[in-house]
């Protein structure tokens, strides 16, 4: 039996996927290099033209029959204005003409010099519009040297691919065929292919470093999208697990018309507010159909990681200003940028951090840029005139935190005001708890807030110092060890005492075992992932009074078995759905 190895990457979409591994080979063109007659000119030019009504005919095809979005169906669309681009076709036929090439070779020279430009500039936006070109021109290649990309015939839907890079057209072929899952070896959240594989609702997940040499073709795996882990080769218990849980998934998936329609109230008819979290713009869409009751936490910074540039004010305020009119009225919480600890390299503003985690991160980072944080809050402002905009500032350690960044927020209210420009000006302003110390102090931060919003990932992270991104220390960070629940508990009495709207944003919030734990602590709001949504309204539902009765009675200061024995033993028929 072959040992089971786990790999970590980035996921690019949440779910569970446990399938045989293929690899797919994207074999290079075969390319005549060598010159024409000029009596063949007018011949090549044709096979060019013939080329391009195929492709065409090919995306038309793939706008027909994937179940995309209006917003993603126009990147396919986008491909069909490059196919046609007027400067383009000149530029080829000019080189089959003055050149003397094949088709072939002006194609792939006149496609190579745009996406280098391109990828020259270093910007994402840029980036993105390179990949679209090289497809649009692989699509070209392949039907003149007549390559077909069509997939093998042994890929099933019980397989998953493995690539290299993934290509928008090829993401839009893996969901025809009914594909559930892809790993690749590079990828970008951010990038078109991801963003069709988010709307595809494939499961994915990119950047596993040693992809290639580890996996072996037919080794079983589970590509658990939600951690953004492979496992290779599971152990029967592994296995079993993940079985159980995709088969949640499923029941939970095949639920979903009749939760949508249903009230987030537990058994006894508490309401437990359900907020989902966002990462980038184009998870919007879904969120909207999700129903639920607003966005808890808007992840800003994912608008400019992996990019050189920071989005301008108007850009960025369009942005916000999307979100809050399609959320109207619920509100859309917007977390100034929580830069640093990981988050940092590409704007390369900062020298190395020894401890980057321990440094200039989160709100520290804002108010060593005003620029950068001014910036962001007059946006965010200007965008509370479109909708109900909250404004969250993460990493906080103390009220005196809060209140300096209050103070630049004042600022910028100021300087708005006075140059007559609209914004809510009772915005409310809220502090995530996330670091111990903004715990230990919650009274004073509940006092000063308008609403808390717990990040239990980093609050595990400091308070039982284990690097939340570190596998090697991965069995120390224990989200339930009292130590962690008793800060959370710390919290909840602070909120409630200042009658202070509290929610939990962090991934604790979203997995099902502990949500039955969370309500039962006294938390009434969550902030979920998008994909986890509709399981945590089924939890909700099944918690009762009963529940809330046993934790007011439990005894939190005992061992992390204790809590164990809570969670997996007592609790557990509320989160088995
Ligand atoms: C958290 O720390 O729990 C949180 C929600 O913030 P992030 O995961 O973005 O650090
Ligand atoms: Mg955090």
């Amino acid at each position: 039996m072959n040992k089971m190895i786990r790999l970590t990457g980035n996921s690019i979409n949440n779910g569970l996927f446990i399938g045989r591994a293929l690899h797919i080979e994207v074999h290079e063109h075969s390319i005549e290099r060598n010159s024409i007659f000029p009596e063949d000119v007018d011949k090549e030019i044709s096979r060019f033209l013939d080329a391009i009504a195929v492709v065409d005919t090919e995306i038309s095809y793939d706008i027909n029959n994937t179940r995309i979005s209006d917003r993603d169906l126009d990147i396919i669309a986008s491909h069909r204005d490059i196919l046609h681009d007027p400067e383009l076709f000149s530029m080829v036929s000019t080189a089959i003409r003055e050149k003397l090439q094949h088709a072939t070779v002006a194609i792939q020279d006149c496609f190579t010099a745009i996406v280098e430009k391109f990828e020259a500039l270093s910007v994402e936006s840029f980036a993105l519009r390179a990949a679209d070109y090289r497809d649009v021109g692989t699509r070209l290649l392949n039907t003149l040297t007549g390559f077909s990309e069509t997939l093998p015939e042994s890929l099933g839907s019980d397989k998953v691919p493995i690539f290299a890079e993934m290509t928008p057209s090829m993401v839009g072929r893996l969901a025809n065929a009914k594909i559930g899952a892809y790993l690749s070896s590079k990828g970008s959240y951010n990038s078109h292919a991801s963003i069709l594989t988010r709307a595809l609702g494939l499961v994915a997940i990119a950047n596993i470093s040693n992809l290639k040499d580890v996996v072996q073709n037919d080794d079983l795996l589970i590509v658990d999208g939600d951690e953004g882990k492979l496992i290779i080769n599971p152990d029967e218990e592994t296995l079993d697990y993940y079985v159980q849980k995709v088969q949640v998934e499923e029941l939970l998936r095949q639920r979903l018309e009749k939760l949508k329609a249903s009230a987030s109230l537990t058994s006894d008819g508490q309401k437990i507010t359900l907020y989902a979290n966002i990462g980038i713009p184009e998870e919007l869409e879904g969120i909207t159909n999700l129903g639920c009751d607003g966005i808890g936490l808007f992840r800003t910074e994912f608008l400019y990681l992996s990019r050189q540039t920071l989005p301008s004010e108007d850009e960025q305020y369009e942005i916000y200003r999307l979100m809050a009119e399609r959320m109207a009225p619920t509100p859309v919480t917007i977390r100034t940028f929580d830069l640093g600890g990981d988050k940092l390299a590409p704007l390369g503003l900062e020298g190395a951090e020894e401890n980057p985690y321990l440094g200039n991160r989160g709100i520290r980072f804002s108010l060593a840029h005003h620029d950068i944080f001014h910036t962001q809050l007059r946006a965010i402002l200007r965008a509370s005139a479109h909708g109900n905009v909250r404004i969250m500032f993460p990493m906080i350690i103390d009220v005196e935190d809060f209140n300096e960044a209050k103070h630049i927020f004042n600022h910028c209210q100021e300087e708005l005001y006075s140059e007559g420009v609209s914004f809510n000006s009772s915005i409310e302003l809220g502090a995530m708890i996330e670091i111990p110390s903004a715990a230990l102090e919650a009274d004073s931060l509940a006092k000063a807030c308008d609403f808390l919003s717990i990040g239990t990932n980093d609050l595990v992270q400091y308070t039982l110092a284990v690097d939340r991104n570190n596998d090697n220390v991965s069995r120390y960070y224990i989200q339930h060890h009292p130590a962690v629940l008793s800060l959370i508990r710390q919290t909840i009495l602070s909120a409630a005492k200042f009658k202070t709207p509290l929610s939990v944003c962090g991934e604790m919030a979203s997995l099902p075992h502990y949500i039955p734990l969370l309500l039962g602590l006294g938390v009434r709001e969550l902030s979920v992932n998008p994909s986890n949504y509709f399981t945590v309204k089924a939890i909700v539902q099944k918690c009762d009074h009963e529940l809330f009765q046993l934790l007011s009675r439990f005894d939190f200061s005992g061992s992390v078995q204790d809590i164990e024995e809570l969670i997996y033993k007592d609790l557990k028929h509320y989160y088995q759905i």
